[in-house]
């Protein structure tokens, strides 16, 4: 069976996301992977943190 999956391997792989900022309503590119943060994001505008690990 050669079947090629498409949404396996963007699980495996970061993808970013657009995300509201939950303090200011910004929106903050963050990427992720498996909906879970793979860096430190900091909102420009009010200075809250998107911690690695984080559910995106
Ligand atoms: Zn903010």
């Amino acid at each position: 069976m050669a079947i090629l999956d498409g949404c396996e391997a963007q699980k495996r792989t970061p993808v970013p996301k657009e995300i509201k900022c939950p303090k200011c309503g910004e929106w903050m590119e963050v990427f992720a992977k498996e909906d879970k943060s793979i860096e430190n994001v900091k909102c420009e505008k009010c200075g809250y943190e998107v911690h690695e690990g984080d559910p995106v």
